[in-house]
């Protein structure tokens, strides 16, 4: 004969009758298939009242503490629902719902942690949780499962690990971990979890998102066909990204990767764009410096800050990404266009990796775990243009990775490269000889944005891409010769005054019709004869000009975002126009310092 079911009976201070006690076999019957069980009966003040029954890894909670918790949930999700925080109107939602209330008899599934540190816990007992699953703990800690095996799950905790230890009672949820949305966290600081830090008091939440999504299908997307202008003249001329896409900022520490994902969100003023920025385990002042920029140039009033600094847990940074991707559906799948910066992966690689190794997963290439592409390509992948039926709203993401003496073949970076769309990639060299921002114009491409791109745009960048690699190369040719031909010095002088004209000060973005004046300037050779030197003063002298005297031009170029023919002579007779101008006043000037001799 196979050994009685035991389960065991705890209850506050009155012990249950004999018919309660076979009305519970009755249940337990049911749920375990057996006729033959046995209910051991014990004291546990600590309940408050009632009984709570456990049978295998499986809890009956018909206790005090367990009647307010269900009362407690029922009344959070009623005032949600309401949206509705006001005294009087919560009292009578919570009379009414005392009256109403019915207890509902559910088995929970209980586990006990056998191990916790460092945000881990791993809990015995609990058999059948899904992966991403809220867990609770005794203390009122969440966590997430993670980790999937047979004899136990390994938990990645939200929260701080002192009030669990070897023991505490760990409870499955049956809900996806996730995070509030809405409209209202636009503007605000959030952590990885959503709840506000900028001391601006509650938000309210308009939807729950799960932070783990399937990435949009192949039926349910469209090929990019919208530009995401960064304002900035050496990414939009030559590596143009569309609406949409995923476009990698990838250089060493201190090359300007973060500051180009900043213009870029700074640069989206007015034009629709909701923009996310996601620290991952980033200095804490560095984050609050960075929301000190964005909300000076007026762009955090369409961005949202989510942040998870050094100082925190590695669950923390690892699912922050997560959370801010699941911000970014919610808009996306309104119609609206996001952009979200991820700054940046290889920190959160690395905040995987402690997690992995932690819960025991065997460490792999350069110590990350196995999936660790996997978990970088899930992200990325939910970056996408909408089908129109879907609304046509779009992602597009900005990740950065920081690389290790320009090594792009190291592990991380070789995934990420290989995961999106392409590529800008930030030199030090450049960086420290004042070539700001430091594109590096032979490595960097861009697969799908060129689609995207405005024709204006597209006809005034013409070759200025293969301009500058001539202009690289016969340089180093003619680095130690004196005597060059006026060609090649005329080729030479061209790619300087380029060179210079992609320099661009932070926090200065481009309109796309000031590019556009720029290029045709430069590509018509109308600029090769200024002083390297003078470049950038004649460029914001002559974008004045064209801003102040000929703002017809600069309309019809950002309406009709194309270059006719016609239009291009038009803008080269103003070029013309603004030069004479410019040499008159020099003349006159020489002239007046001659005369004072
Ligand atoms: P980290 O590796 O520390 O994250 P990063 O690569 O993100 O650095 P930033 O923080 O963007 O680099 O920039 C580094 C420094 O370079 C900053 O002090 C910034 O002000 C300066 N900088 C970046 N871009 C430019 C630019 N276009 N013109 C002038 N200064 C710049
Ligand atoms: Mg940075």
């Amino acid at each position: 004969m196979s050994e009685s079911l035991k389960a065991k009976l705890r209850y506050a201070s009155t012990a249950p009758s004999n018919e309660q006690i076979e009305k519970i076999k009755a249940v337990l019957k049911k749920k375990f298939n057996t006729d033959d069980i046995e209910i051991d009966v014990y004291e546990d003040p600590s309940i408050g009242g009632g009984f709570v029954v456990s049978c295998k890894n499986f809890e009956y909670d018909w206790s005090d503490a367990g009647r307010a918790k269900q009362l407690r949930a029922e009344l959070n999700n009623l005032s949600k629902k309401n949206g509705d925080r006001e005294t009087g109107k919560i009292i009578s939602m919570l009379s009414s719902k005392v009256e109403n209330f019915e207890l509902a008899i559910e088995d929970r599934e209980v586990g006990t942690v056998t191990w916790v540190g460092d945000g881990i816990a791993n809990i015995d007992g609990i058999e059948h949780a899904f992966y991403g699953e809220i867990i609770e703990f005794e203390d009122g800690t969440r966590g997430m499962a993670q980790d999937i095996r047979d004899d136990h799950i390994g938990c990645i905790l939200f929260g701080n690990d002192t009030g669990i230890r070897q023991g505490t009672r760990a409870v499955r949820t049956y809900k996806e971990a996730g995070i509030p949305v809405g409209e209202a966290f636009i503007g605000r600081v959030v952590d990885a979890l959503g709840a506000p830090i900028d001391g601006l008091g509650d938000i309210k939440e308009s939807g729950y998102r799960a932070v783990e999504e399937p990435a949009p299908g192949i039926i349910e997307r469209q090929s990019v066909n919208e530009p995401m202008e960064t304002g900035i003249l050496s990414i939009d001329t030559m590596f143009p990204i569309g609406r949409g896409q995923r476009e990698l900022i990838i250089g060493d520490r201190q090359t300007g990767k973060t500051s180009i994902a900043i213009d870029t969100i700074i640069n989206q003023k007015g034009k629709d764009v909701i923009c996310i920025y996601v620290a991952i385990g980033q200095k804490a002042s560095t984050v609050a410096k960075i929301i000190q920029t964005l909300k000076k140039s007026g762009a955090m009033n369409y961005s949202i800050v989510v942040s998870s600094t050094a100082s925190d847990m590695a669950p923390l940074q690892y699912i922050a990404p997560y959370s801010g991707t699941a911000l970014a559906e919610y808009f996306m799948h309104q119609g609206k266009d996001v952009l979200i910066v991820y700054d940046d992966l290889s920190k959160h690689a690395v905040a995987y990796r402690a997690l992995s190794l932690l819960l025991e997963r065997s460490p792999g290439r350069e110590a990350y775990p196995g999936d660790v592409f996997y978990l970088h390509s899930r992200l990325l992948e939910r970056s996408s243009k909408l089908s129109s039926e879907l609304g046509g709203g779009s992602i597009t993401a900005l990740p950065i990775i920081e690389t290790l003496g320009g090594d792009v073949s190291a592990y991380i970076p070789t995934n990420v490269i290989s995961i999106t769309d392409g590529q800008i990639f930030l030199e030090s060299d450049l960086f420290f000889a004042g070539m700001r921002p430091a594109v590096n114009v032979g490595l960097s491409v861009s697969r799908v944005g060129s689609a995207a791109q405005t024709k204006a745009m597209k006809k005034a960048a013409g070759s200025i891409r293969v301009d500058l690699a001539q202009y690289r190369e016969m340089a180093v040719f003619t680095q130690f010769s004196s005597d060059l031909d006026e060609t090649t010095k005329n080729q030479l002088r061209h790619g300087d005054v380029l060179m210079e004209l992609l320099k661009q000060p932070l926090e200065h973005p481009l309109a796309m019709h000031e590019q556009v004046i720029i290029l045709v300037a430069v590509g018509a050779g109308r600029l090769d004869m200024i002083p390297v030197k003078k470049v950038r003063a004649y460029k914001e002298k002559l974008l004045t000009f064209f801003n102040t005297e000929h703002s017809d031009i600069c309309e019809e170029l950002q309406k009709s975002g194309d270059l006719s023919e016609q239009l291009k002579k038009r803008i080269l007779d103003c070029v013309d126009e603004f030069n004479d101008a410019e040499n008159k006043l020099l003349k006159e000037e020489i002239e007046k310092s001659h005369g004072n001799n």
